[in-house]
């Protein structure tokens, strides 16, 4: 097959997401009381309503539908006071009513868009003509979304025997209900998406947005946040679009966009040879990576949608859309933009920040307690604190004193941080325990730098040939030599003067 690359020169991809986020904060389920919780023994959290016994009637959960209308709001959407929930009919033992209940043509949420800011590597991947792109090749895309709507998640089935969980060759299936009624919205985006980095990031901000609002544990891995991709491709200058095929089974922003790219190649390479793409469901395997068929579609499915009678149609009140507004907290791209306002942070420091609450919740009382170091509080959060688990903002904020006052070096950092993680150690007093200070002694400093050079003949010699990056090797041996302690700066002057001389 031809690289992604190859054939995006010729093919236009065209890819449009449903991405699935169960509201793992709410305490309830969608239409009744049950606890909403993952970490039960199976069939605990059920009731005469989730188990669909005749007579039981919904109640909708107020909570849920305040969340939505804030995804709707993150996301730029029209809200619709009028809308209504709908039955969809099927048959299948993951939802013992036998009808999901979702919304009709007119969801909470319609109309909407995303902005991605598309950089570095990725960008690459939309052949240049396609786009006005700035001078270091990144660009910007707004996405459009179709609709955010509510629904309840099915239950969890369990096969047993099969091949990867899956029901081809199981003996038999179990049936948790513990799931079956959580609330679920569903957005689905127009085909605006061109790459499989385009739609990965799309994905992950729309993940940053949800996690700053608070709905979701948003997890790929555990399934509370999941996504189909659709992909078809056309020849670039038409305007038709292509046959979609839909894929399933994608749990990681990797896997959506080595899927995707997968597909692209997949089809290109059919319709070169002369075939056609199929309309069909096709399941990703990250172990083979590769698509299988998992049904070729029919006829449009006949779910015998209508109004679910049990439910009343909503009004909402513009005081409770206000409410909704009230509870919006700011935003990733909000929050990059004020970082780089007010404390100067660069750009990429400021995203990655501001990208995950935590890690933004962390910054800022480190900030606050650091007084005039957020640079170097931001040097630390981005680049020391993910290699440990559970640091305290005290702790982060008196390690960027320490190295702002030159006090230790950013490898002995590294390590301090690693002694007091998951302890309310003072840094300072771990420093002094163990004499880590910066070595600032002249002599000390020259002789490890002899050292080092004594048994360096080859990078002295591609040095002076003039191979000046070598130059980062030494450092790294003279920090090594001193155990951390000495200034990488300094030692680069050193060894420039021994070098140079
Ligand atoms: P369906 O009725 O088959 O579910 P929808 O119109 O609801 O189709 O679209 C489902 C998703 O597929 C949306 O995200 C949409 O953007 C995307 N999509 C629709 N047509 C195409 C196409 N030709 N190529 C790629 N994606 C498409
Ligand atoms: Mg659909
Ligand atoms: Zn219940």
């Amino acid at each position: 097959m031809k690289s992604l690359a190859e054939v995006l020169c010729d093919w236009e991809a065209v890819i449009g997401l449903e991405i699935h986020t169960e509201l793992t904060a709410l305490k309830t389920k969608m239409f009744c009381n049950c606890r909403l919780s993952h970490h039960d023994e199976p069939n605990t959290n059920v009731c005469p309503v989730c188990l669909g016994m005749p007579g039981a009637l919904p109640v909708p959960n107020r909570e849920a539908i305040k969340s939505i209308v804030m995804a709707g709001l993150a996301t730029n959407c029209k809200i619709q006071k009028r809308t209504c929930f709908y039955r969809k009919h099927y048959f299948y033992p993951d939802m013992a009513k036998n009808y999901q209940t979702t919304q009709g043509p007119v969801a909470f949420c319609m109309n909407g868009r995303l902005v991605l800011e598309v950089t570095g590597e990725g960008a690459t991947e939309r052949p240049d003509s396609t786009i006005g792109k700035d001078d270091d090749g990144s660009y910007t895309v707004s996405i459009r979304i179709k609709r955010i709507h509510m629904e309840e998640d099915a239950a969890k089935m369990v096969h047993v025997g099969g091949k990867e969980g899956r029901i081809g060759g199981a003996s038999e299936s179990l049936i948790d209900y513990n799931r079956c009624g959580i609330p679920l919205i569903e957005l689905v985006t127009d085909p605006d998406l061109r790459t499989p980095e385009e739609a990965r990031l799309f994905m992950e901000k729309l993940r940053q947005t949800f996690l700053a609002l608070g709905i979701s544990d948003c997890s790929l891995e555990h399934g509370s946040m999941r996504c189909d991709g659709n992909v078809s491709i056309r020849r670039r200058g038409d305007v038709e679009l292509g046959t979609k095929v839909e894929m399933k089974n994608i749990n990681s922003f990797k896997s959506l966009h080595d899927a995707l790219a997968y597909e692209i190649c997949r089809q290109a390479q059919v319709l070169e040879e002369g075939g056609a793409v199929l309309q069909e469901t096709r399941h990703w395997e990250p172990s083979g990576r590769r698509t299988t068929v998992m049904r070729t579609k029919e006829a449009a499915d006949d779910y015998r949608m209508y109004p679910d009678p049990d439910l009343p149609p909503f009004n909402l009140p513009d005081e409770f859309i206000e409410q909704c507004r009230a509870r919006m907290p700011e935003l990733p791209d909000a929050k990059r933009n004020r970082y780089m306002k007010s404390y100067g942070l660069r750009r990429r420091e400021a995203t990655y920040i501001a990208a995950d609450p935590k890690t933004a919740r962390l910054f800022e009382e480190a900030v606050a307690l650091a007084g005039d170091a957020p640079l170097m509080v931001a040097n630390v959060t981005m680049n020391l604190v993910p290699a440990v688990r559970n640091v305290q903002p005290f702790q982060v904020a008196s390690i960027s004193q320490l190295i702002c006052s030159d006090a230790i070096t950013f490898a002995q950092a590294r390590e301090v941080l690693q002694i007091v993680d998951g302890t309310t150690d003072d840094p300072r007093q771990v420093v002094d325990e163990r004499g880590m200070r910066q070595c600032t002694d002249a002599i000390t400093m020259a002789n490890a730098v002899d050292a080092v050079l004594a048994h360096s003949k080859k990078q002295i010699n591609q040095y002076q040939d003039g191979n000046k990056k070598v130059i980062g090797y030494l450092i790294g041996q003279c920090m090594k030599a001193s155990q951390g302690a000495g200034n990488p700066k300094y030692f680069g002057k050193i060894l420039k003067e021994r070098l140079e001389r």
